[in-house]
């Protein structure tokens, strides 16, 4: 008797782990040569998510031999305030990468605050000149969490040429990003969001599919080619209040090639790619006052 067929698994823990490593052996090379790759992290109130996301990324940096300050400040805080830190931290020859954590206060204008940080220190990607190198093929900072899916798919040596990529969901920080990451190297990419008709009929298109919704169960087996890979962005939580992502992902794993799990997937592998952005910061930084 054959055993049933199960994906497997990109491993996001481990792969992490690997370019944490090379983060911390780079990092080290930095302060041999007299720098200290540098992030600062705001948060703006008590978001209880927030707070623990910012926790992960100071301990991240800690653990890999980076430099972070934490700034915590009052949900009062003014949108001018809030503005005139982030001038100080593009001035500080300290601080390499910037992070703002979203969501803000509803007084004050994310967008405002997101592009008065330098495209020097985006290390979030979310600036409109970062979105904008990417767009265009030119260097910048890529956004995390996408950036991360394509070293997960990297990770695999999978080659994107010529294949149909299917990515559910376009925001500005995953969706769309992640649309363009996969154009970039040669695949055929679908994006699909709330007024796709028909998803399944996409889905089952498709070589790759990235799943980055926000709901539980988008991605059933039924909506799976056999042997596509699959890669969970959400991050929800289901009937037991365990962390899921969007895929049913023991339907799915049946019938795909590769799937991340939830946890263990793309989470860890965002925070290493800001991990990643920051020291490449750093690095330029460095060499730009010729150190
Ligand atoms: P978002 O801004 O809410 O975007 C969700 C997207 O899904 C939208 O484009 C929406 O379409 C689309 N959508 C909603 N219902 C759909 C449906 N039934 N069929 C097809 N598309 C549908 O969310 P996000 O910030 O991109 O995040 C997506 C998920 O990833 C969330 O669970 C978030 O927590 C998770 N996330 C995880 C990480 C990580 O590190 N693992 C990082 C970032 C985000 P419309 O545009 O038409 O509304």
């Amino acid at each position: 008797m054959t055993s049933p067929h199960t994906a497997q698994l990109i491993d996001g823990n481990a792969l992490s782990k690997q370019l944490r490593a090379d983060v911390a052996t780079r990092a080290a090379a930095l302060r041999a040569r007299g720098v200290m790759p540098g992030l600062a992290v705001i948060l703006v109130g008590e978001n209880p998510a927030s707070q623990v996301y910012v926790r992960n990324k100071v301990k991240a940096c800690e653990d890999s031999g980076l430099h972070s300050v934490l700034e915590k400040h009052a949900a009062s805080l003014s949108e001018a305030d809030l503005l005139q830190r982030i001038e100080a931290l593009n001035r500080d020859p300290s601080i390499h990468g910037i992070l703002v954590q979203l969501p803000l206060p509803a007084h004050i204008d994310a967008h405002k605050v997101i592009e008065a940080i330098s495209p020097d220190k985006d290390v979030d990607g979310f600036h409109v000149a970062s979105a904008g190198a990417l767009m265009v093929g030119q260097p910048g900072f890529w956004p995390c969490t996408p950036f991360g899916c394509m070293k997960m798919l990297e990770s695999i040596h999978y080659d994107l040429k010529g294949k149909h990529a299917v990515v559910i969901g376009r925001s500005n920080i995953v969706g769309k990003p992640m649309a363009l990451m996969l154009l970039q190297q040669n695949a055929t990419v679908t994006i699909c969001h709330s007024a796709t008709p028909d998803l399944k009929a996409m889905t089952l298109q498709a070589d790759v599919i990235v799943a980055a919704v926000g709901k539980r169960n988008v991605l059933t087996a039924d909506m799976v080619k056999p042997g596509a890979v699959v890669i969970d962005v959400g991050m929800n939580r289901n009937d037991e209040d365990k962390l899921c992502g969007d895929v049913d992902f023991e339907g799915v794993r049946q019938v795909a090639g590769w799937i991340t799990p939830v946890p263990g997937g793309v989470g860890p592998m965002t925070i290493t790619m800001l991990l990643v952005n920051t020291l490449q910061a750093a690095e330029r930084a460095a060499s730009n006052s010729g150190r």
